[in-house]
């Protein structure tokens, strides 16, 4: 149950689709259910999108990018703008805070990391519409060139539930910042703060048509935006499966096209590593998010010398970890986001125990009255795994830890590098020369030495291999929304007579 005390201020009842600047109800007159996961009850309704929505969205972003002049704007007003999106998420942050937890289940401290980080997006994008700028080659013989930087259009920005306002703002920020025009399409199941953002957008100042949402089923609209001949791109976030989708409907009009996939991320714990630190990092890697997370370190290797130890304090530190009241400070795991998913996680932890592995911690739904409504999940470990288990190899997205032995560096570099995905990897060791060696083998878009933070403004996030490609919270993310126009001007005195006729 939602305390009373909790007031969700940004809460409604419905939640219309935002086109051309106007709340509009969906063509098709239908509504969805969207759902307290911690709960099961239902919080909102949630305009059910179909194909002509996504039509009216796209012609409005198109029109928008045509006569908004958005991004013709001075760079820095649209700075401003940024800026000021930031400015009312902070004066929001509470209220953003708890709707966040209250649609994705997500623990309190988690949702706050999350929207804090999404500020942080915008003030980071804001300064960065400053580097947007082309540059000049020496071209011999009498000529001028200079490139710019010109947005990539119309932008299909589709994201997942785990992270529902911050990857919202992965997409929006730097697709403003480059003076593209954007439909966002939200995950059904966590429609709410994305839908917060593009209203807090329209408030800051950004103009009628540059951020349109449409909310309703992926199969359906999402699949239609990915092929609209309107969408110039599509920054997609979320399942591999889903991604490659993506890229093969998207090849038919050759739209740009980046991905932020799944992943398997290996967490490597060396045999001098410091051994509290590594626990405490690798219980944070796995079980933030309740698991749900694309980065999750979600498969150890623990050096031989150590594993006995490892495994103890790993497991009576996931034995600390508090599940309830995702209102609370104390929590530390949320629920998981849909009765589906728990299924998912379960079948995985009965399948691990299938292969051979040894179900040491968790599995299955906590004790406890507060527990029975809602899709509870415990932190679960699995030990005695070989990294051939399916449980090594597929992305679980729960609260489900495999650990594997391994004996030395560069068997340990091989196994970890032996998986279809490439996202994110942590290695811990007190050994320098070590801990860049081992960073330098692993193919992964992000390489954490010594600490669980894997994504920070400013610091590219993607994937090598199946994870994806693209990098996202950089600058160079904004390379991925804009086109570089070359201008080769002939200056010379000389009229040009080529074949000299
Ligand atoms: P998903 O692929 O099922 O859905 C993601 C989004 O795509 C949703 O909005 C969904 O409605 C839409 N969608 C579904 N089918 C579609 C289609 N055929 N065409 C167009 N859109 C479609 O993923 P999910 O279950 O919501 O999210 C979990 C996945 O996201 C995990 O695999 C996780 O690893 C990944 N993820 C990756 C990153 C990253 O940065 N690499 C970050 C977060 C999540």
């Amino acid at each position: 149950m939602l305390k009373e005390d909790v007031k969700v201020a940004l809460l409604k009842e419905k939640v219309p689709l935002l086109i051309n600047g106007e709340y509009v109800e969906s063509g098709s007159g239908e509504w969805f259910d969207t759902f307290n996961p911690a709960t099961g009850e239902t919080i909102s309704r949630v305009a059910k999108g179909n194909r002509e929505d996504v039509d009216k969205a796209v012609a409005a972003a198109r029109s928008a990018l045509e006569k908004s002049k958005w991004a013709k704007w001075p760079a820095s007003r649209r700075g401003q703008i940024l800026n000021r999106v930031a400015a009312i998420m902070r004066e929001r942050f509470n209220d953003l805070v708890r709707l966040e937890v209250l649609n994705s289940g997500k623990a309190l401290s988690a949702a706050q990391g999350q929207v804090h980080q999404a500020i942080e997006d915008f003030e980071m994008y804001a300064g960065a519409v400053h580097t947007l700028s082309g540059d000049s080659k020496p071209v011999p013989n009498g000529f001028l060139n200079y490139t710019c930087k010109e947005p990539v259009g119309v932008c299909a920005q589709i994201v997942p539930w785990n992270y529902p306002l911050m990857m919202a703002a992965w997409k929006i920020a730097p697709a403003l910042a480059a003076g593209c025009t954007i439909v966002l399409k939200p995950a059904s199941l966590t429609p709410l703060t994305a839908y917060a953002l593009a209203d807090i957008c329209m408030e800051a100042g950004v103009p009628a048509g540059v951020v349109n949402v449409v909310t309703g089923s992926g199969a359906d609209i999402g699949a239609y935006l990915v092929e609209h001949p309107g969408v110039d791109k599509v920054a997609f976030t979320g399942e591999t499966g889903t991604g490659k989708d993506i890229m093969k409907s998207a090849s038919e009009t050759l739209k740009r096209v980046t991905l932020e996939l799944g992943g398997k991320s290996p967490g490597i714990v060396f045999d001098d590593a410091d051994l509290d630190a590594a626990v405490d990092g690798s219980i944070f890697g796995i079980y933030y998010n309740t698991g749900m997370s694309c980065e999750a370190r979600s498969r150890l290797f623990v050096h031989e010398a150590i594993y006995d130890t490892f495994v103890e304090r790993f497991v009576d530190k996931a034995k600390k970890l508090k599940l309830g009241d995702t209102f609370s400070k104390e929590t530390h795991l949320g629920a998981v986001i849909s009765a589906n998913q728990w299924d998912v996680i379960d079948s995985y932890v009965k399948l691990g125990e299938e292969e051979g592995a040894k179900l040491l911690y968790g599995g299955g739904r906590p004790e406890g009255e507060e527990f029975q409504n809602g899709h509870w999940y415990l932190p679960t470990v699995l030990v005695d795994v070989t990294n051939d288990m399916r449980v090594a190899q597929e992305e679980i997205f729960g609260p489900v830890v495999v650990i594997i032995k391994f004996c030395d560096e560069k068997d340990v570099i091989r196994q970890a590098n032996d998986s279809i995905y490439g996202l994110a990897a942590a290695v811990w060791t007190k050994d320098f020369g070590r801990a860049h060696r081992v960073a330098a083998g692993l193919k992964a878009g992000t390489v954490m030495v010594n600490n669980p933070f894997s994504a920070m403004p400013g610091l590219p996030f993607g994937g090598y291999k199946q994870s994806g490609f693209g990098r996202e919270l950089a600058l160079e993310t904004l390379n991925l929304y804009t086109e570089t126009k070359s201008v080769n001007a002939y200056v010379g005195a000389k009229p040009l007579n080529p074949f000299g006729i």
